[in-house]
């Protein structure tokens, strides 16, 4: 077990935003255009001040340099599937705010990557100060902790030697180590292994060291609002597919209808988001 939360960083958001949004998990890639498209048009068009993304929106990320030229350079056509995504978000990124976690899948996305995407960096957990309530935002990774496997390979992945020694790797090396462990986990998942999910008392402890109420995840796919008690709640995110029927895209809202009012929590489509 792990008695002990993590270092919870904090942001206060300006005075002036209304609408906030919280998606994770779109897990983007090239072979799944439709998931792509459907959160160009909601990257392009949501109504919100700002928009933060908990992780995992990349299915894979393998280290900055996967960017071939700065996004806002004029070309013909972005040459990546990376660049094409990095010029989205930072289109986006200069109409509303936007903050960017990292997920287990897309950890190392840096602050050039950042930089480039037009994304803010949060560390996790992040506390959000937002119509005078506090938010407690994670990816969701770290609270599951049944899955010892997994957080084992965490602790070495997050570590900077591991990642040094990773992105000095020629990047079709890191390429096919990154194809191997997504076989892996492709494979586990076929297998009709269980995933673990948040624990409670975890993220009871996690709350009470933000001073919050709420706790804002995802990561495990299951999108919910469970009563922890207390008045304490975990809202879980979605995951993203927009080749199912109907398209799988939902964002978590938090929306002011005047100033000084507490803020109304809504799961909403993203074509209703916008
Ligand atoms: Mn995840």
């Amino acid at each position: 077990m792990n008695p002990t939360p993590p270092r919870i960083a904090e942001f206060t958001a300006p005075a002036n935003w209304r609408v906030v949004d919280f998606i994770s998990d779109l897990h983007l890639q090239e072979s799944e255009p439709q998931t792509v498209r459907v959160w160009e048009h909601y990257m392009a068009h949501t109504r919100a001040d700002a928009v933060f993304i908990l992780g995992d929106l990349f299915e894979v990320w393998i280290g900055d340099d996967v960017l071939s030229t700065p996004p806002t350079t004029a070309r013909a056509a972005p040459s990546s599937f990376e660049d094409r995504c990095a010029r989205s978000l930072h289109a986006a990124s200069l109409r509303r705010e936007l903050f960017f976690m990292h997920g287990n899948r897309d950890f190392l996305l840096g602050p050039a990557g950042a930089r480039a995407c037009g994304l803010s960096l949060l560390a996790d957990p992040t506390t959000l100060n937002f119509a005078g309530q506090r938010w407690l935002l994670t990816h969701g990774d770290a609270l599951c902790l049944l899955d010892t496997d997994y957080l084992q390979f965490r602790a070495q992945v997050r570590s900077a030697g591991w990642q040094q020694n990773f992105l000095a790797k020629p990047l079709d090396e890191r390429r096919t180590i990154a194809q191997g462990l997504r076989a892996q986990s492709e494979a586990r998942k076929r297998s009709g292994a269980t995933y673990a999910d948040v624990d409670s008392p975890e993220a009871i402890r996690w709350l009470q060291a933000a001073g919050a109420h709420e706790l804002i995840h995802g990561h495990t796919h299951q999108p919910a609002d469970h009563d922890l008690g207390q008045d304490r709640r975990r809202r879980v995110l979605s995951d993203w597919d927009g080749a199912a029927t109907p398209a799988r895209a939902q964002v978590l809202r938090l929306s002011l209808a005047h100033p000084g009012d507490r803020a109304q929590v809504q799961r909403l489509a993203q074509a209703d988001a916008v």
